[in-house]
């Protein structure tokens, strides 16, 4: 069983659509942890084009990567 939980993907893939995230803000709006973020997000970029790179949470309004879909 791979550490990929449609449940938890679901929920990264809400947070993350509207507007662009830090990892740290993501973990607090979903509650997934870390490590399945991680895994979340490079099962995504598989399949969907995963935006990741310096720019301005949008939750925590601090310069650091973040991800976009
Ligand atoms: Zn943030």
């Amino acid at each position: 069983m791979p550490r990929w939980d449609p449940h938890d993907a679901q929920l990264v893939v809400a947070a993350v659509g509207k507007e662009p995230l830090c990892v740290g803000c993501i973990i607090k709006k979903t509650g997934v942890t870390k490590a399945r973020v991680d895994a979340i997000v490079a099962m995504l970029g598989e399949t969907l084009r995963v935006e990741r790179g310096l720019a301005i949470c949008s939750a925590c309004l601090i310069a650091k990567e973040v991800f976009r879909l």
